[in-house]
């Protein structure tokens, strides 16, 4: 894949504030049509988009069509068939006094608009953001992964040939290319990828006064309660942790549990990972587990591996040459460990035991509001306390990873694990511009004179 010329660049932000100006996306029917051609894209290429996905993750056919290829044409389907009614402007409710002047809010695009993806979902994570964009009327600027090289470079050949050259194009690099795209003027940016790049593209986008969508990452925890489906609870937090190999951004990151399940749980762990990979889960290539992106990428989580003080229950295996890491669980885990550092973004899944539940809690909100908070538990009360007493991106109970696929539900982080959401509308409200609009006639003011002077003192103010 080709590094886009860092002296193209500001040309093709030009182009596509000419292309936005054309008002070509003025017309829903022609949304719709880049809509539609999105489908095909994906619909046409889906076993190239499968076999790019596994040659830069080493994934699963069947991750890479359940988790990414499936939502995005599911998304496309969703997006054209709602355009129409998500674009139509609203009245707000009535009011006596101000009906007459014919409120109405209007939905208009913000302009030309600029995302960038990360390299873990680098299909679902830019065609959805590009669906809501485009739904909205906005021309729009793609910075897809520099690690993601095989899907980057598809959707780079691909885009060009379904999608209108002046409403969509694709910038590819890496920090330098990112730097120059971010110094140019956007409408709107969304942004996902990690809380310290975040920082860069929120100051960047502060020089323009650029309103931002932030889709961040941290360390989602899980909170096990011994009134739990243990088996299930298992089996789906294990999965929630070896899909993508663990570099999910709303992966479980670690377990608080307390100190007397502990053992409980991960056996059980244990029994759901024999399930899973009854011979073994290297390398990648057999078409059952993910490998790291990249020697950095497989480094860092080795090097958390290797620095921990916890106890391996099982897993530990590591092959730098194919970037495989077992999925591991360690119990014993300390606050301090370096498990417990940053996010791990990788299939290492720490144990961290407590006293209780309202130690969970404490542990929990004494760290960044992360993207996600799973809870296995059947108990209502514990349900309600664990909800009620923190904050994350989302809650969810006795289920893992999936909720950002519901249709329906806002998708996104508060404060360091993000702001603002995306998937459906809220991706089509995300690049929709609220633009308030009245059209008062003249005989309003027969009801409002009172407005214009000289004024008259009313009984009220004597
Ligand atoms: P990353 O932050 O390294 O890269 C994301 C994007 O930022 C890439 O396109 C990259 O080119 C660009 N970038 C990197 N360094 C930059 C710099 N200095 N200046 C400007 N741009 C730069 O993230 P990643 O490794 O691709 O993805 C992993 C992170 O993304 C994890 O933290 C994960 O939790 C998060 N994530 C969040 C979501 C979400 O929806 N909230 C989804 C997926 C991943």
């Amino acid at each position: 894949m080709e590094f886009t010329p860092i002296n193209e660049i500001e040309k093709i932000h030009a182009e596509l504030r000419s292309g936005f100006y054309s008002g070509k996306l003025k017309s829903i029917a022609y949304r719709k049509y880049q809509i539609l051609q999105l489908g095909y894209l994906l619909q046409d290429n889906a076993q190239r988009i499968d076999e790019a996905l596994t040659a830069d993750l080493g994934r699963p056919s069947v991750e890479n069509y359940f988790l990414e290829i499936g939502p995005c044409i599911g998304e496309a389907k969703k997006v054209y068939q709602s355009v129409d009614k998500w674009a139509k402007p609203e009245k707000p409710a009535f009011t006596f006094n101000f009906f007459a002047m014919r409120p109405v809010i209007r939905k208009e695009p913000k302009g030309v608009v600029l995302i960038i993806s990360p390299f873990n979902y680098p299909l679902w994570l830019t065609i959805g953001p590009v669906l809501g964009a485009l739904a909205a009327g906005n021309a729009v600027a793609i910075k897809p992964s520099e690690n993601a090289t095989a899907v980057s470079g598809l959707l780079t050949e691909l885009i060009p040939k379904y999608l209108d050259r002046d409403l969509v194009r694709v910038v590819n690099g890496a920090i330098p290319e990112t730097t120059r795209l971010l110094e140019l003027q956007w409408d709107h940016i969304l942004y996902t990828g990690s809380g310290r790049v975040g920082k860069i593209v929120s100051l960047a986008a502060a020089k323009h006064l650029t309103p931002i969508t932030l889709e961040l990452g941290g360390k989602s925890p899980v909170v096990v309660d011994p009134s739990c489906d243990l088996e299930t609870a298992a089996r789906r937090i294990m999965w929630g942790k070896i899909v993508n190999a663990g570099q999910t951004c709303v992966a479980p990151d670690y377990i608080l549990v307390p100190k007397e399940f502990q053992d409980t749980l991960a056996n059980a762990l244990k029994d759901a990972y024999d399930k899973f990979f009854p011979e073994t889960a290297k390398p990648s290539t057999n078409g059952t587990y993910s490998r790291l992106i990249t020697p950095q990428a497989f480094n860092r989580v080795n090097k958390l591996l290797k620095g921990t003080q916890g106890t391996i229950v099982f897993g530990g295996e590591v092959d730098e040459a194919t970037k495989y890491i077992q999925p591991t669980v360690v119990k014993d885990v300390q606050a301090n460990d370096t498990l417990m550092s940053e996010e791990i973004f990788g299939p290492l899944l720490p144990i961290v035991p407590v006293k209780d539940i309202d130690e969970a809690i404490a542990f929990i909100n004494a760290r960044d509001h992360p993207l996600a908070l799973y809870l296995f538990a059947t108990d209502k009360g514990i349900k309600a306390k664990v909800f009620d007493n923190t904050q994350s991106g989302a809650a969810v109970a006795n289920e893992c990873v999936i909720h950002p696929a519901v249709e329906g539900l806002p998708f996104g982080g508060i404060g360091p694990s993000g702001s603002g959401c995306h998937t459906g509308k809220f991706t089509f409200d995300t690049f929709t511009h609220l633009r308030a609009s009245m059209d008062s006639p003249s005989w309003v003011d027969m009801m409002l004179s009172a407005r214009y002077p000289p004024y008259t003192v009313s009984d009220s103010s004597a």
